[in-house]
């Protein structure tokens, strides 16, 4: 016999002692009560899971790691918490990211920094560095993250774990603290592809209250699992694996790329040619759509409000100024100056037309193959505290993982080795709703693993 809030009161215990050292959850609900008639036909009945802090839990403190929504309890439930509900799971807890998503290393949080558990001294990646950090140490088997510019991706490679982004609209937004709303994707973070496959199958499809989800069917996910790849047309683009990654990282990925081609996977190298502007190009697109979607913290409306005020202007510019980090505070001038009427054509407009020849790369490489691999990023975990000083080397960690929200297509992460002692992901995207051959593949590395 299932107990399922025994389960759940065990996985409290376990979270709050493991956690100490690792610091991947900001609440962890002690009074989380399973569902009561659990259906054990549901995959996910008495599954016990995580939800990264950015995404709204009904009741539950939902901070987005800032400062200014350090109080704030929603009143409802995103549309991804309600069909992880309905479908028994029992919901754990709140992990811990960059402040409103922006980062690639967990450092930027105002809960402080998340640890490594394969390493405690090194970052976990981010933004979903806790989702990914909570299911590496066991604490939970499922997790939600979100994925703006990789944040599932490249905490699921640092992790060894396995994370995917779905097709932008795919999986409904709505309930998700917005970043940047035309890249932002919810997706699951699991140690096993097939238990990623179980949660996607609950959380996607159309929604109501986001138009920008697909009425598209959404397939079983599972039967992708367990299949060969002989014949799969594999891409593999050369400015993935140039000189700019870690030679380590290349040689694991270059090992897995080798394992398709012996089992009949066709390889091909192609190019991705406008990879070297995806950094600058992203940076400013996502950081225009989050000054506009961060203008709604004000100190009037819901979070943090600043004491001693003179005036209403006091009010926001004080309450902005407490509430908000440095990064968040730097992505706001960036993307309000890119915004601006005498910058907007230069800089804005500029990055939306590049970001479309980054979508027709892709475009043109999917008319010929099923997939493309690589490295999810440049190298492994770096330390705590080596990078967080220099945002332009921060940001360029991302160039690997940012053009599959460019072009909205399905990317994951599956682990893909060890390199000096700390893991590594191999990357795999698809073309748009084709997250089949995404699993497809990954299962595939993971049972040579
Ligand atoms: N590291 C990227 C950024 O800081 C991506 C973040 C994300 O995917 N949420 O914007």
């Amino acid at each position: 016999e299932v107990d399922a809030q025994k389960l759940a009161d065990e996985t409290i215990e376990n979270i709050k002692a493991t956690d100490k050292d690792i610091n991947a959850f900001i609440t962890v609900d002690e009074d989380a009560k399973a569902s009561e008639n659990l259906d054990f036909a549901n995959k996910l009945a008495g599954i016990p899971v995580a939800i990264k802090d950015n995404i709204v839990t009904n009741g539950l403190k939902t901070t987005a790691a800032s400062h200014i929504l350090d109080n704030f309890i929603p009143v409802y439930d995103a549309t991804v918490v309600s069909k992880l509900k309905d479908a028994g799971a029992t919901i754990i807890g709140k992990t811990n990211l960059d402040e409103f998503a922006m980062g690639s290393s967990n450092e930027n949080s105002y809960f402080g920094a998340v640890h490594n558990p394969w390493n405690l001294d090194k970052v976990p990646g981010g933004s979903s560095g806790g989702s990914a950090a909570a299911v590496a140490s066991g604490e939970v088997v499922a997790a939600l993250g979100s994925d703006t510019g990789g944040s599932i991706r490249q905490p699921a490679a640092f992790n060894g774990i396995f994370g995917i982004k779905p097709t932008y609209g795919r999986v409904s937004r709505w309930g998700l603290i917005a970043f940047a709303s035309s890249l932002d994707q919810i997706g699951v973070l699991t140690k096993r592809v097939k238990d990623a496959a179980e949660v996607l199958n609950v959380i996607s499809g159309a929604d109501e209250h986001d138009s920008t989800v697909s009425e598209k069917a959404v397939p079983d996910f599972t039967k992708a699992l367990g299949q060969d790849v002989k014949g799969l047309r594999v891409a593999v683009p050369k400015e993935y694996m140039s000189d700019a990654v870690d030679e380590g990282v290349r040689k694991a990925i270059q090992a897995q790329i080798d394992y398709l081609k012996e089992n009949g996977a066709i390889i091909n190298e192609v190019s991705l040619p406008h990879t070297k502007y995806v950094v600058p190009t992203y940076y400013i697109i996502a950081s225009s759509e989050a000054s506009s979607n961060l203008q709604r913290y004000d100190g009037i409306r819901y979070g943090y409000r600043a004491k001693d005020t003179k005036n209403l202007l006091d009010v926001y510019v004080k309450s902005r100024s407490e509430g908000f980090g440095e990064e968040v505070k730097r992505r706001i001038m960036l993307g309000s100056f890119a915004l601006s009427a005498g910058s907007y054509d230069k800089f804005f407009r500029q990055a939306s037309k590049v970001r479309t020849l980054i979508c027709r790369d892709f475009d043109k490489i999917f008319e010929d193959n099923d997939v493309i691999v690589g490295p999810t990023t440049t190298e492994p975990a770096f330390e705590i505290g080596s990078e967080v000083k220099d945002p332009i080397k921060m940001y360029n960690n991302d160039i690997l993982t940012i053009s599959a929200n460019m072009s909205g297509v399905p990317a994951a992460s599956v682990p893909a080795g060890l390199v000096d002692g700390m893991p590594v992901g191999l990357q795999i995207m698809a073309k748009r709703f084709d997250e089949e051959s995404v699993f497809r593949v990954a299962d595939f590395i993971e049972r040579n693993n």
